[in-house]
């Protein structure tokens, strides 16, 4: 049978090209784009694409990301919102959106800045979203994401929620590894930066979850200057 169209033959650049053109439309044109064929899904999630999309007032944003069943764009926005155009109350209402829409890495960073927070009620919560996730071995993937979200911009444009210089979320006296979660990242990342197998494995190794979760808050604040 003679085909219709010869559309899918064409060279990558090409569709980098149209899918750029239609993002800076508008997001629901590009929505409309990615669902047409698997090519149009793949180039539309290119991240030179993405940071082509004309950015509707971010109410309408959160509207249309979940509308259009994107809740991974949703994600990437609440990221931006958060931590690089500062809008906080818009980027954690965001935030929960995708969350609560599966997003791996948004259940990631939601349970960071519950721990970050140290209110009582929300601890538990994001350290209930921590043990999933750990369990599932989910953590460097959501680290990952949120990682390539936040690297686009430059370092001093990325500005990370404030954790007090001595908090830590483990609040066990008798924990033998409790505060000394700080050095430990410090370690590893200069081990890692050395090319050393010490900067292998985190703190997997450690026993205490609170004193693994006060690890990985120390990665996560830490994003912009990896
Ligand atoms: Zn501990």
């Amino acid at each position: 049978m003679e085909r219709l169209s010869t559309a899918f033959e064409l060279p990558c650049d090409v569709w980098l090209v149209i899918a750029i053109k239609v993002a800076t439309n508008s997001i629901a044109d590009l929505c409309r784009f990615r669902m047409t064929c698997c090519v149009t899904r793949d180039v539309g999630d290119e991240d030179t694409v993405l940071r082509m999309v004309a950015i509707p007032p971010p109410h309408e944003m959160n509207w249309l990301c979940t509308e259009i069943g994107h809740p991974e764009l949703l994600f990437r926005e609440a990221l931006r919102e958060l931590y690089i155009r500062r809008n906080h109350a818009i980027g954690w209402e965001m935030l929960q959106n995708a969350a609560s829409n599966g997003v791996d890495a948004a259940k990631y960073a939601l349970s960071m800045e519950l721990l970050i927070r140290m209110d009582d009620s929300e601890d538990k919560k994001g350290l209930e979203l921590f043990r999933t996730l750990e369990a599932g071995d989910l953590l460097p993937a959501c680290y990952s994401s949120c990682f390539a979200v936040l690297i686009i911009s430059w370092p001093d444009e990325v500005h990370m929620l404030k954790k007090g210089e001595e908090h830590t979320v483990c609040d066990l006296t008798r924990c033998m590894t409790r505060g000394h979660m700080g050095l430990l990242y410090d370690y590893r990342r200069r081990a890692t930066e050395r090319g050393s197998v010490h900067g292998v494995g985190g703190a997997d190794h450690i026993r205490c979850i609170r004193c693994r979760v006060d690890y990985e808050v120390e990665r996560y604040v830490d994003i912009p200057r990896v």
